[in-house]
């Protein structure tokens, strides 16, 4: 069963929480909102983008705590 993505006018609304504020990526394999800026992901649960920064894992392992 496929994961359930947001809505693409969500998608549009959504921005990264950090300051740059950058636009988000929806990958589907994933399920998870990719920023273009900082490249941090954020899961999608239930069609719902997870956007708390403690959440987010970074794909290049800033934060070793
Ligand atoms: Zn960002």
């Amino acid at each position: 069963m496929p994961a359930t993505a947001p809505k693409p006018v969500l998608l549009e609304l959504l921005r990264c929480p950090e300051p740059h504020h950058a636009p988000l990526a929806y990958d589907r394999e994933e399920n998870a909102l990719t920023c273009s800026e900082c490249a941090k992901v954020f899961r999608v649960e239930d069609g719902i983008p997870v956007m708390l920064l403690d959440g987010a894992s970074s794909s290049y392992g800033v934060n070793g705590e």
